[in-house]
């Protein structure tokens, strides 16, 4: 028997983990007329389409059409009561995932590239040994790295997937609890919380920083505390979580000088562990901060000339459509194509009841940055299609700098956010000005009246809205 060392096999370009980080890079890195590899240990998708996004926007989707279902009544339409089955909505959930990650799979395949399932470490700067179904040494001179991050566990109290879970293992729940606490007020944790508590669970929201959302506007935070507090979610802030007892029924949580919270179980949602950790990065000499993620360049190329880092492990952006954006930029320079990733205008949407989408700078942000921000904030009640379709909760702001009108960012909450962000998004990626939207003919009557009254505002001409008492006028 040969003893000889098979040689790995060649690529043009091999890319580690097939999320939204991942598969878009493997993608135009094809369309660029490369021979590319792409390893992934579990589904295509990654994360988003198979444990974050897709599954839990489905649940929510369900939410909402029963939140409709329950408001009828106020629309003059009767309905009898109203059931569901949370089973068959976590069917559903799946069927999306399964039907998504098939056609995405097709979509790879077209785009011939080489799929190879299992996970993947360096054994180089150039070379990626892969163990699990597909066992194989592959080559290539450009590696994307885009291994995504998984659930952070706090030691304190470590999940057991039945009554300590995180967002993957809730998601996969056939049956609602009656109470949930959810430690961590962030994102992930206020979206669970809206989507169960719609679903009538008791829902208590364990926050360790003064309030929820703590990485929004102020205002953005304030709004959905209120929308909360209404809904019956029950908000502790400035509180540590300093254990979960599970020796009980239930849990029961924690906190310093208090009794503890009651519940059926717990959602830990206190951050995300990248996956760096095991993938033989030291073995290419990638430098990785200590935080886990690893230094790219506006390239997003590593340390390392022709090594690439994408996705959630490469900035401060834990969102989807950040990773793909990236995955792109790798491509193309990996590709002899320069290209350059800017930050400016990442939209950014909270799936909650209500809404929450924004971009660019909030007004603390631009005036912590030293320019003269003013903002031009708009209700929704004074919309008349907000008044026609009963969603009269909300507002759109935008921030403008004084000096030059400039668009800075913009917050939104209520109905239609995800979809309203869209033109601020456009308009702050291509640096435009107030006048830009007052200026701009929006069609009646739709929400998105709403930028164009609020960039009324903000240049101190209101339309819809009564104009601010001039000095010395009594108000
Ligand atoms: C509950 C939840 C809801 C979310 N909702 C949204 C949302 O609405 N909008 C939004 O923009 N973002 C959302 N996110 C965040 C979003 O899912 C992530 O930002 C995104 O998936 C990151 O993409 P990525 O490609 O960097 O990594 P991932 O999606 O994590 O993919 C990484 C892939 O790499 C694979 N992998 C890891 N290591 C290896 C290895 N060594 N070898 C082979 N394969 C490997 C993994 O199996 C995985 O498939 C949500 C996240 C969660 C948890």
């Amino acid at each position: 028997m040969s003893s000889e060392k098979k040689s790995p096999r060649q690529f043009d370009v091999i890319v580690l983990g097939a999320g939204p980080g991942g598969y878009p890079a493997a993608i135009k890195a094809a369309q660029n007329g490369k021979s590319v590899a792409l390893v992934e240990a579990k589904d295509l998708g990654g994360t988003c389409l198979n444990r974050g996004c897709i599954p839990s926007k489905t649940l929510i989707a369900n939410a909402e059409v029963l939140h409709k279902i329950q408001a009828a009544n106020d629309f003059g339409i009767t309905v009898g009561n109203v059931h569901f089955d949370y089973n068959q909505m976590v069917d559903r959930k799946d069927d999306v995932v399964n039907k998504i990650r098939k056609s995405l799979e097709g979509l790879i395949l077209a785009n011939k590239i080489t799929i190879i399932r299992g996970f993947g470490k360096f054994t180089s700067p150039t070379t990626i040994k892969v163990t699990g179904h597909d066992n194989i040494e592959i080559e290539a001179k450009k590696i994307i790295i885009a291994t995504g991050s998984e659930p952070r566990q706090i030691p304190a109290f470590p999940f057991d997937y039945k009554k300590i879970h995180d967002s993957t293992s809730l998601l996969e729940m056939r049956k609602l609890p009656k109470k949930l606490a959810i430690i961590g007020g962030g994102v992930i944790g206020c979206e669970f919380a809206s989507l169960y508590a719609t679903l009538g669970v008791e829902v208590t929201i364990l926050e360790m920083l003064p309030r929820i959302l703590p990485m929004e506007a102020e205002s953005v935070s304030t709004a959905l505390t209120k929308a909360f507090l209404n809904k019956g979610i029950a908000i502790h802030t400035g509180v540590t979580v300093e254990g979960i007892d599970t020796s009980g029924k239930g849990v029961n949580v924690k906190i310093s000088g208090s009794k503890g919270i009651a519940a059926d179980m717990a959602l830990v949602a206190v951050g995300r562990k990248l996956n760096t950790a095991n993938i033989g990065l030291e073995k290419a000499a990638v430098h990785v901060l200590d935080n886990g993620m690893v230094a790219v360049n506006e390239k997003m190329e590593t340390s390392v000339p022709g090594i690439y880092a994408i996705g959630d492990i490469a900035s401060k952006w834990w969102l989807a459509h950040v990773a793909t954006h990236q995955g792109i930029v790798a491509a193309n320079n990996a590709t002899g194509h320069p290209a350059a990733m800017h930050y400016n205008a990442v939209p950014s949407v909270i799936f909650t009841e209500p809404e929450i989408a924004t971009v660019g700078l909030s007004l603390e942000q631009s005036i912590e940055k030293g320019y003269n921000a003013v903002l031009g904030n708009f209700p929704f009640q004074a919309l008349g299609k907000s008044q026609a379709a009963m969603h009269t909760d909300g507002f759109a702001q935008v921030v403008l700098d004084k000096a030059t009108g400039q668009i800075l960012g913009a917050q939104v909450v209520g109905y239609e956010a995800a979809t309203l962000i869209a033109q601020m998004t456009t308009a702050i990626t291509n640096e435009l000005t107030v006048e830009c939207i007052t200026e701009t003919i929006h069609a009646h009557p739709t929400i998105s009246e709403a930028w164009m009254e609020a960039a009324f505002i903000g240049e101190n001409a209101p339309l819809h809205w009564p104009p601010k008492p001039s000095k010395g006028q009594k108000k």
